[in-house]
Formats: C-alpha cells, sequence, structure tokens
C-alpha cells in the first residue's frame, strides 16, 4: 500500500510549474516553486516543522510543553500542524485586526488564540508583542520559536528549499527570485544555492516598496508577509545581489494575472515576486533560468485581493468596475 504515516511527511518536495502566460515576449524559462501545495498551504511549514524538531533537540521543548508564538498567519497553521502530530499545546497570540477566518483556521487544528487591541504601541502591557513575552514565561513548559530569531527557520531552507530547487533544475538556474520577510527563504535558499554553484545563481529579493530591505523605512504597504520596519537577525544582510522594489499596484495586479492566467491561486506577496522576477527576465536571455518561489495559496485573500471593492477603494481598480456584470446575471 502507498501512503505517508502523516501529513507532515508531506512537507516540502513541491514542484516547479513553468510560468506561460505572463512570460509572453520574454526570453528566459521561468518557473514557480508553488509552496502552497504543502499541507498546511504554505512555505511556512518547512520552518514550523525543522524550528520544532530543533528546539526537541536541544530540549527547549518538552513532551506535553506549550507553543507560544506572535503570528497569525501561515507560520502559526504549520507549527499547530506539527503541534497536533507531537501532542504540543499551541498558544497564538495576534492582534485584533486579524481576519475571524485566519484565527477560526488555527482552532481548527485545535490551536488556542489571544487577542490583543491593534491600537496599542509595541511597548503597551496589552501589545500582542508583549502579552506572547508574559504568556511563553507564564505557562509552564512554554517555548517561544520566533522565527525572526530562530536559526532553524533559514536552515530548513538550507536544507531543503535549496536542495530541491538545485535537483530540479538540474543545476541550471541561473537566479532565484523571492519576497523577503523574516529573510529565512531568502538566506538559506540563496546561500545554499550560491554555495552548490560556485556564485554562479544570482539571488534577487522582492520587496514592498517602503520596507527597510529595498531602503525604506517601513512605510506602510497592504501586501502581506513581506517587508519590514526593522532588521531580523534570520535575514543575511549579504546574500541578495539584488533588492527590486514593487508597489502594491503592481504586486496585485500580478496576483489576480497569476490566477486568470496561469491557473495559480496565490496570495500577494506571490504576485509581488512574480513582478520582480518577470523585470529581471526582461534583461535575461534564452540561456537563463528564473525560479520564483511562490509562497502561500491565494484562498485567504479572497475578500482582499480578490475583492473588486477592496481593490478599488484603495484606488487599485477604477470604482466603475465593481458592482454585477453581465457574467453575474447570467
Ligand atoms: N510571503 C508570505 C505570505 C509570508 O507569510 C512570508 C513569511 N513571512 C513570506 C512571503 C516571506 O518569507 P520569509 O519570512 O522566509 O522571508
Amino acid at each position: 500500500m502507498d501512503y505517508y504515516e502523516h501529513i507532515i511527511d508531506l512537507v516540502g518536495d513541491t514542484p516547479l510549474v513553468k510560468l506561460n502566460s505572463l512570460t509572453e515576449g520574454l526570453e528566459p524559462l521561468v518557473l514557480a516553486k508553488v509552496e502552497y501545495l504543502n499541507p498546511g498551504g504554505s512555505v511556512k511549514d518547512r520552518i514550523a516543522l525543522r524550528m520544532v524538531e530543533a528546539a526537541e533537540a536541544s530540549g527547549e521543548l518538552r513532551p506535553g510543553g506549550t507553543i507560544v508564538e506572535p503570528t497569525s498567519g501561515n507560520t502559526g497553521v504549520g507549527l499547530a500542524m506539527v503541534a497536533q502530530q507531537r501532542g504540543y499545546r499551541c498558544v497564538f497570540v495576534c492582534p485584533d485586526k486579524v481576519s475571524e477566518d485566519k484565527r477560526n483556521a488555527l482552532k481548527a487544528y485545535g490551536a488556542e488564540v489571544v487577542v490583543c487591541p491593534t491600537a496599542v504601541p509595541p511597548e503597551h502591557d496589552d501589545s500582542y508583542y508583549k502579552v506572547s513575552d508574559r504568556l511563553a514565561t507564564e505557562i509552564e513548559g512554554a517555548w517561544k520559536p520566533n522565527q525572526y530569531v530562530n536559526p532553524a527557520n533559514p536552515a530548513s531552507h538550507y536544507e531543503t528549499t535549496g536542495p530541491e530547487i538545485w535537483q530540479q533544475t538540474e543545476g541550471r538556474i541561473t537566479h532565484f527570485v523571492t519576497g523577503v520577510g523574516t529573510g529565512g527563504t531568502i538566506s538559506g535558499t540563496g546561500n545554499y544555492l550560491k554555495e552548490i554553484s560556485r556564485g554562479r545563481v544570482q539571488v534577487i529579493g522582492a520587496d514592498p516598496e517602503g520596507s527597510v530591505y529595498s531602503g525604506g523605512t517601513g512605510r506602510p504597504y497592504l501586501v502581506e508577509g513581506v517587508g519590514e520596519d526593522f532588521w531580523p537577525e534570520t535575514y543575511d544582510r549579504n546574500v541578495a545581489d539584488e533588492i527590486i522594489p514593487i508597489s502594491d499596484a503592481d504586486s496585485f495586479d500580478f496576483t489576480r494575472r497569476l490566477a486568470r492566467e496561469e491557473g495559480l491561486l496565490v496570495g500577494g506577496s506571490c504576485g509581488m515576486a512574480v513582478a520582480a522576477a518577470l523585470e529581471l527576465a526582461a534583461r535575461c536571455g534564452p540561456e537563463d533560468v528564473i525560479v520564483v518561489l511562490l509562497p502561500d495559496g491565494g484562498r485567504g485573500y479572497l475578500t482582499k485581493v480578490f475583492n473588486d471593492s477592496w481593490m478599488s477603494s484603495y484606488g487599485f481598480l477604477p470604482p466603475d468596475s465593481t458592482g454585477a456584470t453581465l457574467g453575474d446575471v447570467l
């Protein structure tokens, strides 16, 4: 019989899929690494598994322990899934701006969710940073993964994402493009690809305009999961050959086009990474092989990027593009 012992065994080994329509007129082969095919639906399953394994090995996380992390998104889902398998309790702390759907997804895996007010500064006792710190010290057997500091985050990509891409392209990859949030993906994957290719592979970060990685101060942008207003320890400042800033408008435009023109229903940071990959592709030749990593799926963004009214309210679509169309009536 052909089966897996647990859903966790399906983390990683995601496929590369060629982009066909968006790349029309461009010479290089552009391949998307489709991370929403991980069992928790995002690239973060990789770091969740590796961070838990490392904490078990070091003794920081013991049987019956509790995982406490300020997260509302993909990392929470990955951690909750691993915790389910291994019998850990999960307590996630998130600001109240996080949608109920996202909180319910975490609860569905058996996690507890503590909601904190968004409208308080980070140093306030009720801020979600402070509350998660307090819970981590108060709960007996608590362990905080802290994905922004934890070396197992980039290590998971050095050990899995990098080697997978090298093998899948038979060493022919010339450029790796990815968004930067904690910096774990670009640092781990980028350093592996640079080492194995003896510096031949170029590593390109995609960053929301205004974030620190592309020289900004952290000015607000709408694309989720990428860009920062501080420099995380998990980001290796020497890994990127280039950082390409991308506007929210372009990120969302390409996100929507990925669904319509490539059949890839993915999140906003994927559109951002693809926008950067295509900008790069326009400067490359027919021998080049560009791999762009798509971190998550689009289901979590149906009320935002894929909602015409939401898009119009921010000026990304003209106001008259909303409302019923002939297609809705028929
Ligand atoms: N896109 C999304 C949707 C994410 O959740 C993340 C993780 N914060 C990233 C991109 C960036 O990945 P990394 O943290 O490895 O830089």
